[in-house]
């Protein structure tokens, strides 16, 4: 109760929740109260969590922040959403998010734009951005979200709060809508690198219903946190630290990495020479990708059907000119055109090329050290409306998160201080495959 009625208190500024359950929340906080009165208590059993809305929920609307899904209702949930019911968690509502995933600001969002925690003037970033809005202002304690190109982690730097990306293919995306599912995969935030260690743990694991779901078994990623940091290989690569980054920003970073220097840890250089070709790679493949999986949004089996038409084919143009954003049918456009005869060796596949070769840049670099450090974000929080009308300024705020998406590594970000205008800058740390336990122990020992 104390939760919803914050959300209530807060909502109507921030805009952080598209849709609050409070009926189901408190059916679900009923009947977790039941299971810990009769000892069949989980660690999250009873605890609150916001679900970014491109979660399915049975019951509950599933937007992913577009007029196409405004009224959509799925008929079951993500795994996800289904693994948190099972460990007892109690779902608050739905989080907004930029449309389909698309966005590093939460404003491509048909339900407005949500506004940052620390000022409201400001972006929340993205995608994820209402979960990390939610989480910070005390709205929620933990949240899931997506990260395709830095949706958990950058958001989570913007509102001073912890996000992790595990590997590519430990959270099932059974159920997460599509955006390029080569990817994206989910995420989780909170107050603390510990907090997210368990809502992780929760959400993890094989499933058969996911084709890319990797097959190991379940593990704890709690288990490390309280593990010294004396002798941790922090590597810095020199590209992040040539240029791009603002300086407040990097004065936050500077101060962090001799933090880890007083907490033992050995920092070494590392070198990551093709990361400057993240953007453009991804913004060829990502919408790719896209282009393919929202084609299934024709107004025929999902949302919006435009009111009227004459031909069938009419009905396809005017219920996707109705029901998408601009920045879904822009990138529609630049994903259908690098796919096309004739343009797909030129882009798409050289794209695919250019992936390979960040994989292998971050393959050298793990040899050297065991976490790779760096902003999350080359700035603060930027004034809502700021960069909304230039795509390429917006495309290129993803410059430090990309390159991890693209090479299917874990990452995190958590927050290190503050940078102009006493706005949080986020810390990143990326990690070897499946070596989250290892990012939540660093991000738990700096805290
Ligand atoms: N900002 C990136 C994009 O617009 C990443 C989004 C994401 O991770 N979902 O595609």
């Amino acid at each position: 109760t104390a939760f919803l009625d914050r959300i209530d208190a807060l909502n109507p500024r921030l805009n952080a929740f598209i849709t609050v359950d409070r009926e189901g929340a408190l059916a679900a906080a009923r009947a977790a109260d039941a299971r810990i009165a009769g000892g069949d208590a989980g660690p999250l059993t009873g605890i609150p969590v916001a679900h970014k809305d491109v979660f399915c929920t049975q019951g509950v609307r599933t937007s992913c922040g577009s007029k196409m899904l405004d009224n959509f209702v799925s008929p079951y949930d993500a795994h996800v959403v289904s693994q948190l019911k099972a460990a007892g968690a109690v779902m608050l509502g739905k989080t907004n998010m930029d449309e389909f995933a698309m966005g590093s600001s939460n404003e491509n969002t048909y339900y407005g734009p949500t506004r940052n925690a620390w000022d409201p003037a400001r972006i929340a970033g993205g995608s994820s951005g209402g979960s990390a809005v939610a989480v910070a202002a005390r709205m929620a304690p933990m949240a899931t979200g997506t990260d395709t190109g830095g949706s958990v982690r950058q958001p989570a730097a913007m509102n001073g709060i912890t996000g992790i990306k595990p590997t590519y293919g430990v959270v099932s995306r059974y159920g997460m809508i599509a955006y390029a599912s080569s990817l994206d995969q989910g995420g989780a935030f909170g107050r603390s690198a510990q907090d997210c260690a368990l809502l992780l743990t929760a959400m993890a694991g094989f499933d058969p219903r996911d084709s890319t779901s990797v097959e190991r078994p379940r593990e704890d990623y709690s288990r490390d946190l309280d593990k010294p940091l004396a002798g941790l290989r922090v590597g810095l690569p020199v590209e992040f630290f040539a240029e791009g980054m603002s300086d407040d920003v990097r004065r936050a970073i500077d101060a962090a990495i001799a933090q880890y220097r007083e907490l033992g840890a050995t920092v070494v250089e590392v070198s990551l020479p093709n990361a400057r070709l993240a953007i453009p790679a991804y913004y060829v493949i990502a919408p790719a990708e896209a282009s393919s999986n929202l084609s299934r949004f024709d107004g025929v089996r999902y949302g919006h059907r435009a009111a009227d038409y004459g031909s069938l084919e009419e009905m396809y143009e005017k219920s996707r000119a109705e029901g998408f954003g601009a920045e879904v049918k822009r990138r529609i456009l630049v994903g259908t055109y690098v796919l096309s005869h004739g343009y797909y060796d030129a882009y798409y596949l050289k794209a695919q090329k250019l992936r390979r070769l960040i994989a292998e840049d971050f393959r050298a670099a793990f040899a050297q050290c065991d976490v790779i450090a760096g902003p999350t974000s080359p700035t603060v929080a930027w004034p809502i409306g700021e960069k909304s009308d230039d795509p390429v300024q917006m495309y290129l705020q993803d410059i430090y998160t990309i390159a991890v998406n693209l090479a299917g590594l874990p990452g995190l970000s958590l927050p290190c201080g503050t940078g102009a205008d006493g706005l949080p800058v986020g810390l990143q740390l990326i990690g070897n495959y499946f070596d989250e336990a290892r990012l939540l122990q660093a991000a738990h020992g700096f805290q």
